[in-house]
């Protein structure tokens, strides 16, 4: 049992508010549904999103151009397939493609029916999403990385950073990670209505204040820490994504101040505020194709922190393989959408794990009600994921589907390492 009999799709809405694509795949009257998420501050080796640009009936922000390639072209090929054979049909999504950033489909229109292949795959045997991708037993769950101040492309305050989040190192659950995570946002809420600063939200769900510098959003989150009785850098840890492709301009970079500075300067600034707020990881420190500040920068902070490729490597195997040439980085951010199947997805997963990177799952700003990352994190065993704030259900429908996760698998439920 299981030959795909049909695929359509229909555009419906992303958190933004912005057109997207959701695939529905059938095997006779069995169907499953997934919809693509979309970025914001999108790194430019991603594979190609198709918009209708040339409509303005949704100021070019429409999907049916996507949506008609899965009901006309994608749906006659897929036919009689196995839907358990995801790398085939993988494989045949990329071939009818056949381009190299995916602009003849648009990896939108592809990746959503890769998903819900994946997700009918899994109906079919009975099984739940999370046990049908690497992982067969020893599932270990995920460290939230929690967005909980939000700058840069993601609101419209004045912080250069894009993301300041939070993880809760010392969790011994998933369940204490929420927690955790819980009581750090309320008491940064009380703090921030305190101090008469806004407690409306950005795109992630994380407070988006009118503040406009790094260190007056690192010292909010170092007082909600402590006013929630942690420890800030042992029970939990200040996570950052600098999204510096944003921040760049001639060789030099307006990270740590609206000036723009030399490398050699924002690496200096960058380990002053590591060392005064114990900060364990950042993400995007330098630009997409500055290799060599990437490079300095990890001989700089001797693999003592987590450094994240995400624009650098965009999900993709090549350029994760001339980031481990180049040491450029110790862990990589994946989002299914940069490259726009599953199958290389997981690919790239592999090859982080074999050569000892951590693989942190991601949600992208524009996201859904759809929850194919959350289980995606646990069959890959994978260290952390990223899903904004608790705030925003697209947010904390991927958080609450962990805890379903981690009720399910009992007594066997056990954390990632860190
Ligand atoms: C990110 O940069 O990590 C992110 C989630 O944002 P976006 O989806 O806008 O790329
Ligand atoms: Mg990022």
């Amino acid at each position: 049992m299981g030959k795909i009999t049909k695929v359509i799709a229909r555009q419906v809405f992303d958190s933004r508010g912005n057109p997207t694509v959701e695939a529905e795949v059938f095997s006779k009257k069995i169907s499953s549904s997934s919809i693509c998420p979309s970025g914001a501050s999108t790194g430019s080796f991603e594979a190609y999103e198709k918009r209708d640009k040339n409509r303005t009936d949704y100021n070019g922000k429409s999907v049916f151009a996507a949506v008609k390639i899965i009901n006309s072209i994608i749906s006659k090929k897929l036919k009689n397939h196995n839907v358990h054979n995801q790398e085939k049909i993988d494989h045949i999504l990329l071939k009818l493609d056949g381009t190299k950033q995916k602009t003849k489909l648009g990896a939108n229109s592809m990746l959503a029916v890769s998903m819900a292949v994946k997700k009918l795959s899994s109906k079919i045997k009975k099984i739940p999403l999370y046990k049908n991708f690497l992982v067969k037993n020893n599932f270990s769950l995920p460290y939230p990385l929690m967005n909980i101040i939000n700058g840069g492309a993601h609101a419209n305050n004045g912080l250069q950073i894009q993301e300041f989040m939070i993880r809760p190192d010392s969790a011994k659950s998933f369940t204490q990670a929420m927690k955790m995570c819980f009581l750090v946002i309320n008491n940064l809420r009380k703090i921030l209505k305190n101090m008469n600063l806004s407690t409306s939200v950005g795109d992630e769900g994380g407070f988006a204040p009118m503040i406009s510098s790094n260190s007056q959003a690192l010292n909010l989150i170092v007082k909600a820490i402590k006013k929630s009785g942690f420890i800030n850098g042992k029970h939990i840890s200040i996570c950052l994504d600098v999204a510096a492709n944003e921040l760049f301009k001639k060789n030099k970079y307006a990270i740590h101040s609206k000036k723009f500075e030399t490398v050699s300067k924002s690496i200096l600034d960058y380990k002053k505020m590591i060392k005064k707020y114990k900060i364990k990881s950042i993400e995007d420190p330098f630009a997409e194709n500055d290799w060599l500040s990437w490079n300095k920068f990890m001989n700089e902070t001797s693999n003592k922190i987590q450094i994240v490729g995400d624009d650098l490597y965009v999900t993709n195997l090549e350029r994760l393989k001339i980031g481990f040439l180049n040491q450029s980085s110790n862990s990589i951010l994946i989002k299914l959408n940069q490259i726009g199947t599953v199958t290389e997805t997981i690919e790239v997963i592999k090859f982080a794990q074999n050569i000892g990177f951590s693989t942190i799952i991601s949600h992208r700003s524009g996201e859904s009600e759809d929850t194919f990352i959350a289980d995606l994190s646990i069959g890959t065993n994978s260290n952390q994921i990223k899903s904004g704030s608790l705030c925003r259900s697209e947010r904390v429908a991927k958080y609450n589907q962990i805890l379903r996760i981690e009720e399910s698998l009992g007594k066997n439920a056990k954390m990632s390492k860190l």
